[in-house]
């Protein structure tokens, strides 16, 4: 599979256009953002930067499509068949779709490939298969009446979607959103646009009526601002940073208070005792939980609580699998952890390096720049021991930095897992049944993980409590963002 990889590593990418009613056009500015590759610093090609001109078109096309029925009246037997036929798609150009990510956004392309468009297949073949079986109700109402529930599609949905992970991410917001009737329109992040714009070409391949799913590249602070204060969206799905979730909030109230759901950011801890099962495995599984995609994942156990009496020991593996992690090239199969994902995202990663030794935290391993040779950005997986009150610890880094926090007993424990504003995931690893199920309950946080870290069922949903978010992606729970509920009271 290598040699296969390394024949498209350097394929020319054409300057990409926006999607919008089923046709590839140029933004009605001419403007482009410029696509830099993490890999090498090097321009890969442009994207077309929407304005609220262009957004407003990709709107219109969505409630025509909707309005005119062909996808939101369609029978769930033939929308069924297009979102598989979507799936068979994205497994035809797996690869080529893994090799076009990485070298937009960075990440490994052992990960990559399983993340991407393997999950993104996966995502679209279980909202296929779940779309006839979910259905209204009838109400235990009084006999002389009938109270019916329809379950309706919603109408617009827009999806804004951040850097990593986007086939994944953005196919857990398009999918069911599609599957459930709606009209989408996408916004990538400028970062990592490329994949989602071939998903849309694929999807038009599959047989998606035009203007059922539109793909606007562009700007947050204009792209994104004009989906959030647009009239006619029905639905903003959101994954992203808080600060934006809480612009898209204000933007809603100042324009038609359409629904807004948030999947934001984590300060996920991951909590080892020191009657962990295995610890050997706990330290491996804790380093790759937050080294992998080098820390850019938003359920990355970025803070390790460890029990005082096995910390130093504990601590010393994991520092150690870190400094052992192959780094480097992301189109190699064998790199485990690939690029930051831009030059500002890396300035700000070692910013939080400087701060955490500036603050007095203990560096293990790792803190640097390094390949800065090849002209990408790379960083060292760091790790850090440092108190629960210092910056790194409380604020989300989204890079290869882990923060090691001893603690003594269940309730410090707890304590401090739960003193963050944050509440997306976590872990326990103890052979001590009681106390899992104890710290299953005490952990305030959408995922509690016992004896393992992460895990990718479409059958489980996902999302964050407190300021982690306030939806879910995933499993069908996630239907009920893309649905409305009517009431039918008919008097018999
Ligand atoms: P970001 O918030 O900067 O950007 C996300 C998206 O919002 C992008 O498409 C961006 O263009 C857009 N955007 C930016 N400003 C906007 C504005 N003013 N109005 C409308 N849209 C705007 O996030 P990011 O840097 O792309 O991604 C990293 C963040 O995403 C981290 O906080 C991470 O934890 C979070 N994340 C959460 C999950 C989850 O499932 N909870 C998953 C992945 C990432």
């Amino acid at each position: 599979m290598q040699d296969k990889i390394d024949t498209l590593r350097n394929a020319e990418v054409a300057p990409q256009s926006l999607f919008i009613g089923g046709h590839w056009i140029p933004a009605e500015s001419g403007q482009t953002i410029d696509v830099v590759s993490p890999i090498d610093g090097r321009l890969l090609t442009t994207l077309a930067d929407a304005a609220p001109g262009d957004v407003d078109r990709a709107v219109r096309a969505a409630r025509a499509s909707f309005d005119k029925g062909s996808w939101s009246k369609a029978s769930p037997q033939e929308r069924k068949k297009v979102l598989l036929k979507i799936a068979d798609l994205i497994d035809t150009h797996a690869l080529e779709l893994a090799v076009l990510g990485v070298r937009d956004n960075g990440t490994e392309i052992s990960m990559a490939l399983k993340a991407e468009p393997a999950s993104a297949a996966g995502t679209f073949r279980y909202y296929a298969e779940a779309i006839d079986k979910i259905y209204g109700e009838i109400a235990p109402t009084a006999s002389n009446v009938l109270g019916l529930i329809h379950r309706e599609p919603v109408g617009v949905v827009a999806a804004i979607v951040p850097w990593n992970f986007p086939m994944m991410i953005g196919a857990w917001k398009i999918a069911p959103a599609l599957a459930a009737g709606n009209s989408v329109v996408l916004k990538p992040a400028e970062g990592a646009s490329l994949t989602l714009l071939r998903l849309a070409a694929l999807c038009a391949e599959a047989g998606l009526p035009d203007g059922v799913l539109s793909v606007v590249t562009g700007r947050g602070a204009v792209t994104g601002e004009a989906l959030g204060l647009h009239m006619d969206i029905d639905v903003l799905a959101f994954t992203g940073s808080g600060p934006v979730g809480r612009r898209l909030l204000e933007y809603s109230a100042r324009s038609n208070l359409k629904r807004v759901y948030l999947e934001l950011g984590g300060k996920s801890p991951n909590i080892v005792f020191a009657d962990a099962p295995d610890l050997d495995q706990a330290a491996k599984v804790s380093a790759y939980g937050i080294f992998r995609n080098s820390g850019q994942v938003c359920v990355a156990g970025s803070r390790l609580l460890v029990e005082k009496s096995i910390h130093e020991e504990f601590a010393e593996k994991v520092a150690a699998i870190a400094a052992s992690m192959k780094l480097g090239d992301p189109l190699d199969l064998k790199t485990e952890a690939g690029a930051i994902s831009s030059k500002a995202q890396l300035m700000k990663d070692l910013g939080y390096a400087e701060q955490a030794l500036a603050e007095g935290a203990h560096l293990r391993t790792g803190g640097k720049r390094i390949l800065e040779e090849t002209g990408g950005y790379f960083m060292q997986p760091t790790v850090f021991d440092l108190s629960p009150s210092m910056t790194l610890a409380r604020e989300e880094v989204f890079g290869p930095i882990l923060s090691i926090i001893p603690f003594d007993g269940e309730d410090e424990a707890l304590r401090i897992a739960n003193a963050t504003d944050y509440g997306l995931a976590s872990a326990v690893w103890t052979s001590n049944l009681s106390r899992a199920h104890r710290m299953v309950r005490g952990v305030k946080a959408g995922v509690v993980h016992v004896n393992t870290y992460g895990g990718s069922d479409n059958s489980v949903p996902l999302g964050g409590v407190k300021q982690s978010g306030n939806g879910h992606d995933k499993s069908l729970h996630a239907f009920d963002k893309y649905i409305d509920l009517k009431t039918a009271w008919i008097q018999l």
